[in-house]
């Protein structure tokens, strides 16, 4: 059996960097503060949780204390907050999202209604959205699309989640185009993002089974396994090596393996390991 792992498997250029500032503030020595996960990855956050920081659910009193923004952002608002609390802030943000946040300001200015394709829940679209003056429409699913709510509007500024599916963002895009007269559209998926994709278009048609590593809280990781998945039906999504299925393997001679942005490369080499214990793969 051959293992074939994707070049972009696992962490992207914004995820290292949030990890690298969350590992120096460390050495200030003072006490720190992230506000829900600084990337989403378990094993991540619980290294970050023992290099000492402490992950907090809400803001409270920030005098002497540093408060670490992670990857995917927080809004203009919270941010405002914590300064008003007296945190010191440390902003690991990705400069994909800070682009998509002067984007969204930008248009807004202009006199659109913003529209965001992503995860209504995700921190990314909650702090793009929270940066705003104006409610922000979004919209996850093509059949979400909120048809009473657009069709009134004249002039419209489309941003998107930075790990969403182009191809899902065409369709809802498509639509928004016959409502609206003037659409301003903005591909706002990072390219990490692209690339990851790219990948995972032929490598579940070159391989008897597909393994996707990553949280299943992350946004990027979902979307490589939504693409997969039609693609070849021997497509599992799995974030530790004991998820990994003896079955799983019987008759496969190409296994490919791909990993979400947030994914450790500690995750990625423990499940090779293990497909190769299992099946004597090289
Ligand atoms: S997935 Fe894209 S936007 Fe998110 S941290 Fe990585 S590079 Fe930045």
């Amino acid at each position: 059996m051959k293992i074939h792992l994707a070049k972009s498997a696992g962490f992207c250029f914004g995820v290292r960097k949030a990890i690298t500032i969350a590992l120096e503030t460390v050495k200030t020595k003072k006490p720190i503060f992230m506000l829900g996960d600084i990337v989403h990855n378990e094993e991540v956050v619980r290294q970050i949780q023992r290099a000492g920081i402490k992950k907090i659910s809400r803001l409270s009193s920030g005098a002497g204390k540093t408060l670490l923004i992670r990857a995917h952002g927080c809004s203009a608002k919270t941010l405002k907050k914590a300064l008003k609390l007296g945190y010191t802030i440390i902003d690991a943000t990705c400069p994909m999202v800070k682009e998509i946040h002067a984007i969204a300001s930008k248009l807004e200015n202009s006199g659109c209604q913003i529209i965001i394709i992503g995860d209504k829940l995700h921190d990314e679209v909650q702090g793009i959205a929270g940066g705003l003056k104006s409610k922000a429409i979004i919209i996850d699913k093509f059949k979400n699309i909120p048809l009473e709510k657009i069709k009134d509007i004249q002039r419209a500024g489309v941003l998107v989640q930075s790990t969403q599916n182009l191809d899902n963002v065409r369709k809802i895009l498509n639509v928004l185009r016959k409502y609206i007269p003037r659409v301003e559209f903005h591909n706002t998926i990072c390219n990490p993002t692209r690339i990851k994709q790219g990948e995972v278009k032929t490598m579940p048609l070159e391989n008897d089974i597909m393994i996707i590593i990553g949280s299943k809280t992350s946004a990027n990781t979902k979307r490589i396994y939504e693409i997969a998945k039609p693609l070849n039906k021997h497509s599992y999504w799995i974030s530790s090596a004991l998820e990994i299925k003896k079955i799983w393997l019987k008759n496969a001679k190409n296994v490919g393996i791909t990993a979400g942005a947030s994914t450790p490369e500690s995750s990625i080499k423990e499940i090779i390991a293990r497909i190769k214990a299992i099946s004597g793969a090289q």
